[in-house]
């Protein structure tokens, strides 16, 4: 059984504030600690269960030199394969080699959750919703939409609540959830103690392993949009000139091709 971990930073347990997540941030070294135990803790229980190959990808954009970039190494799962410095949403390797099923651990929720811990989608300023036809998405969706592509299912999504909700919400009730923490607001939320959450995070990636799957790939339907309400005017801009994709309002990007891929394709990176 082949295994792809695809992890972000802001949700995991313990943390709530940018200083925790941004490259060099006062308690920087902190929250990668934090990350990379949660994704030892994945690891393990993905070995526990049978897994003969595990890779994990860090999503997470820290800025500067910790962008995709940021575990500790020598804190990570000993068997454990590890991607770092990759574009986001094109580590598509392991796809190519075989993959089973797909972990999202350390997730946040998308745009404007309102208790959602550090909620945002792609930039924490600029993209107010993302809609794949009429799924609204944040990137826990996208994520699964590029595992869906490969006809890979995602079991686990790992976050605060919110973001684990959003997950069935997308997914159905087949997806495995672990909440480690409960926003309470966009920056607060009561948390599980790091030790309990990596215990719960193991216990959950085993039992996700171990139980049939219950997920499908996520596909969404053909022909596709991709439609994104952004916040200011400006950031329009950077979408002008390709094909496939219209400003169809001041604040208001569509993308639409025959499927998912060749939509997302057309403006990412933007
Ligand atoms: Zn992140």
């Amino acid at each position: 059984m082949r295994i792809l971990i695809m992890a972000d930073m802001e949700g995991v347990a313990g943390i709530t504030r940018w200083d925790q997540v941004n490259y060099n941030a006062p308690r920087y070294e902190e929250g990668r600690r934090l990350y990379t135990e949660e994704i030892s803790a994945a690891a393990r229980g993905a070995f526990a269960a049978g897994a003969t190959r595990v890779v994990a990808v860090d999503c997470h954009g820290a800025g500067g030199d910790g962008t995709f970039n940021s575990w500790v190494p020598e804190l990570l799962h000993d068997d454990l394969e590890w991607v770092t410095g990759h574009e986001w949403g094109r580590y598509v390797e392991i796809f190519e080699d075989g993959c089973d099923a797909a972990l999202m651990v350390g997730m946040h929720a998308r745009s404007n959750t309102p208790d959602g811990v550090m909620c945002h989608t792609i930039s924490t300023t600029t993209w107010r919703r993302v809609m794949f036809n009429d799924d609204e998405v944040g990137e826990f969706g996208i994520n699964a939409a590029l595992c869906g592509h490969y006809g890979v299912p995602v079991v686990l999504i790992t976050g605060d609540t919110a973001t684990c909700r959003e997950g069935v919400e997308l997914l159905g009730d087949g997806l495995h959830t672990v909440a480690v923490k409960h926003g309470l607001t966009r920056y607060s939320a009561r948390h599980f103690s790091p030790a309990k959450a990596r215990t719960m995070i193991e216990e959950g990636t085993k039992k996700a392993l171990t139980s049939p799957i219950k997920t499908k790939p996520y596909v969404p339907a053909k022909p596709t949009t991709i439609t994104i309400d952004l916040s200011t005017a400006d950031t329009a801009n950077r979408f002008m000139g390709r094909t496939g994709v219209e400003l169809t309002g001041p604040l208001e990007v569509k993308s639409k091709a025959d499927d998912w891929m060749t939509a997302w394709d057309q403006f990412w990176p933007y």
